[in-house]
């Protein structure tokens, strides 16, 4: 028997009818052991998801306003799944301590974390399996990162205690003891801790869409799914914007060689994407596993003559980034040019600082940011092998009278990434993905 750990999220659980079918899935075979849930999330398009509810309900408290009725709007929604599920089963005095917690002006992780784990509270109740409060099993160091080691022998100790269990995701302890959650869509991540320490043989990630699509589909109409990605394909192109996996979630798993399954809990049979540590089969069709991107990035440029002459110039620019706290995505450069790509938005307080204090270290010949650029990424472990697939990406944005402002290609070989203007963005995705996908 396969041992699965199985992660719901929000919108599989966003109402009675999901909790259902949730139930279903996970009977259907003995070895779904541990079942980690999100938060409900939206039953329709206007809809509220409950963490955001929480997070509101949290600003109302913090104004010293009254949150009787904006509170009640979220009891109701577990409300109405204990009863449209028939449980014989009452939230009420977690109720009481919740809004005593709004009273009292409890963390705001606290507040958010209890979303998941009401939704914990419902899911095991109905599955009839054991509760494991995440605060007692996920842990964060006191400098607020995750703690992976100590998480990681005492889950996988505790687990064994339990043959059938929920744990809630998204939030685990501090050493003293309070609450902290990971950054949005964290529950992904509390999936991969629980299969990394339950030796999980697969990490099904029960979404509502079948799988990741080559692009995103708001932007290239219907694009074909992607049936096996690796973990550093996925790594690349989940960072450059490709959502429904968080970003972080990939690394407990891949630590331990676990693969994924991302699966639509609306489409059971459809197989999904399975994320894999490696392969070397791939469609022949198309060299590229996918394509992503995003807008929202500056380009710091500096001059210098004689600058490759200059030992240390790059740590000294560097150096007043990490002074700054700010990190960098991309550093182009030529004999005496040398670009920074930064993101936007984590420069837009210090623009004047950060050009005073490279002009001081560096003393440069001239120097600018510009702002306006968007990054896409084309991924494929194919690449390595297949010849000509850079010249098919160039060729494919020149076609599309596109300027590529920077090109990026990292030794492994199974990225390059393309720098354009953010108003060329959506005709450079369509250009390479048409060019590649019949
Ligand atoms: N409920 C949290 C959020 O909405 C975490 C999650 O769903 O993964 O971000």
């Amino acid at each position: 028997m396969q041992l699965k750990v199985v992660k719901f999220g929000g919108s599989s659980l966003a109402d009675a009818e999901h909790f259902k079918m949730v139930k279903e899935i996970v009977t259907a075979e003995e070895g779904r052991r541990y079942v980690i849930p999100s938060a409900p999330g939206k039953r329709f398009a206007e809809d509220t998801k409950v963490t955001d509810m929480l997070y509101k309900c949290y600003e109302l408290a913090k104004k010293g306003e009254n949150i009787e009725s904006y509170f009640n709007l979220i009891k109701e929604r577990y409300n109405l799944i204990i009863d449209g599920l028939g449980l014989d089963f009452d939230l009420s005095d977690e109720f009481v301590k919740i809004k005593n917690a709004f009273i009292h002006h409890a963390g705001k992780d606290y507040i958010a974390s209890r979303g998941e784990y009401l939704s914990g509270l419902v899911l095991a109740n109905y599955l009839g399996f054991d509760f494991i409060d995440a605060s007692d099993v996920i842990y964060f160091t006191d400098n607020g990162s995750f703690d992976a080691d100590r998480t990681n022998e005492l889950l996988g100790e505790i687990l064994k205690n339990h043959k059938y269990a929920v744990i809630p995701g998204f939030y685990g302890s501090m050493p003293n003891g309070t609450i902290k959650t990971f950054s949005r869509g964290g529950s992904d991540i509390t999936g991969s801790i629980v299969a990394r320490a339950a030796e999980a043989d697969l990490y099904e990630n029960w979404t509502d869409v079948s799988g990741f699509m080559m692009a995103d589909p708001r932007i290239i109409k219907d694009p074909k799914p992607i049936d096996v990605v690796t973990y550093r394909e996925l790594r690349e192109l989940s960072y450059m914007g490709a959502g429904v996996l968080h970003e972080d979630s990939i690394f407990p798993v891949r630590f331990a060689g676990i693969p994924i399954n991302i699966k639509n809990t609306n489409d059971r049979t459809a197989p999904g994407t399975m994320i894999v540590p490696e392969t070397d089969v791939y469609d022949t069709d198309r060299v590229i596993t996918g394509i992503a991107g995003k807008k929202g990035f500056s380009v710091i440029s500096i001059e210098k003559d004689m600058m490759n002459a200059e030992v240390g110039f790059c740590r000294k620019v560097l150096g007043v980034l990490e002074e700054l706290g700010i990190c960098f995505e991309h550093l182009p450069s030529g004999i005496d040019t040398m670009c920074v790509i930064v993101n936007s938005a984590d420069i837009a307080e210090y623009h004047d600082r950060l050009l005073n204090k490279i002009c001081a270290a560096v003393n440069p010949d001239t120097i600018s940011i510009e702002d306006g650029m968007a990054l896409v990424a084309v991924v494929g472990r194919a690449m390595v092998k297949n010849h000509g697939t850079a010249a098919k990406v160039f060729r494919a944005v020149a076609k599309a009278d596109v300027n590529i402002r920077m090109i990026d290609q990292g030794s492994s070989e199974f990225n390059i990434i393309l720098g354009v203007n953010e108003s060329d963005f959506e005709t450079t995705l369509n250009a390479i993905y048409n060019e590649f996908v019949k």
